[in-house]
């Protein structure tokens, strides 16, 4: 018998060597058939600010120079914006990335993390490589339960709670208080994990302010949502100064590249071009919602770029429409988790685009229906 190469750690070797989210540019590489609507990946397809466009073609020449690998520059700007220290803000490679890096500081053998059933995955699958007990709690009328998760931390005396906040995938958003209620029920040494990835698109009288140094709450904002900067890779954490410097211990620190630095800077300067997208965006999900009713679905209120429709049927339903409007030339995704998977999401995007998704919808459904 041979001896397997390598040795996995005991975590991973438990694992599926799987990717979460398959991609649109996957899916058209194994069928081999372009995309006509990209509605799945919550992307924003009304793209950068030209300035951005500009800040990168200025930045070019000099790629050959690794970049600041403490974006200072970018900190700096983000620390004005939101009125906090540059302290309280470490970038990395999306939220994702550091999504990775926080497990790495939070989670070893045993450690409990508790999160919502078929909420965003990224956390829950760095904690799992790690060897995190996964606690998960159900939603509750198309909510994350709060409730029940301080219940679910204080039993498993967990070290950690996520929730995404507006929520991918149903698209609702918690307000101050309920965070606030969330936040001082938590057990001792408990922190919440706050993913912020749809933040700006809160009405801004509603978005949720809180202490930045708070220990007990760690925030994720991203570049890759509302200022359309989903393949460079930028995104921020904002928290208490020390939690932010241990991130310095197990951060790649080249990570964010100077493209992605500059990019992200010059975005963050055009408020023109973010009150553009925010309006585009308002009048997509309005348009969205039309459609949705249209053909018999129920569009759930979003506080995000995109629209969750539910079907008022079972989970079957769902793939058939999604592997339906695949077939022809329509990306989206739903759900992943029953019994949320009844439901479609569909992302923004310009308007041909949402034209494309009423008319194959409409083919398709009659079809399909029960
Ligand atoms: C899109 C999304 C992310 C990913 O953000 P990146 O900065 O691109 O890694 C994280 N969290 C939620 C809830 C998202 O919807």
């Amino acid at each position: 018998m041979t001896t397997p190469y390598p040795k996995y750690v005991q975590s991973v070797s438990q694992m599926r060597a799987e990717v979460p989210f398959v991609s649109a540019l996957t899916l058209e590489r194994t069928t081999n058939r372009p995309f006509k609507a990209l509605l799945g990946a919550n992307e924003n397809g009304f793209g950068p600010s030209p300035n951005v466009i500009r800040a990168i073609e200025t930045e070019t020449p000099h790629i050959w120079r690794y970049g600041d690998e403490n974006s200072y520059e970018l900190r700096e700007a983000l620390a004005n914006a939101l009125g906090c220290s540059m302290d309280n803000l470490v970038v990395g490679e999306g939220i994702d990335g550091l999504l990775g890096n926080l497990a790495r500081l939070l989670i070893e053998p045993g450690v409990n993390v508790v999160t919502s059933k078929g909420g965003y995955p990224t956390f829950s699958f760095h904690a799992k490589s790690l060897g995190g007990k996964l606690n998960f709690v159900a939603y509750k009328d198309n909510r994350q339960d709060l409730q029940a998760l301080v219940e679910m931390a204080s039993r498993t005396h967990a070290s950690v709670l996520y929730i995404s906040n507006p929520d991918n995938p149903m698209g609702g958003c918690f307000n101050q208080s309920e965070i606030e209620w969330l936040l001082s029920n938590l057990p001792d040494q408990c922190v919440l994990l706050l993913d912020e990835a749809y933040f700006e698109y809160i009405p801004e009288r509603h978005q949720p302010q809180f202490q930045w140094d708070d220990p007990r709450l760690i925030r994720f904002r991203t570049f890759s949502k509302v200022h359309a900067l989903a393949g460079l890779r930028v995104g921020y954490a904002i928290a208490e100064p020390s939690l932010i410097s241990a991130f310095n211990k197990v951060r790649n620190h080249f990570g964010v590249n100077r493209l992605g630095q500059a990019a992200a800077l010059a975005a963050l300067s055009d408020k023109n071009w973010l009150n553009e997208t925010l309006k585009r965006t308002k009048n997509a999900k309005a348009y969205l919602s039309k459609i949705a009713i249209k053909h018999g679905l129920t569009p759930l209120k979003s506080f995000t770029n995109f629209v969750t429709m539910d079907t008022h049927e079972n989970s079957d339903f769902s793939a058939r429409i999604l592997k339906a409007l695949e077939v022809r030339g329509v990306f989206i995704r739903r759900p992943f988790s029953a019994p949320q998977n009844r439901c479609i999401r569909v992302s923004v995007a310009p308007k041909p685009e949402l034209e494309i998704f009423d008319q194959t919808l409409g083919d398709i459904l009659s079809d399909i229906r029960p």
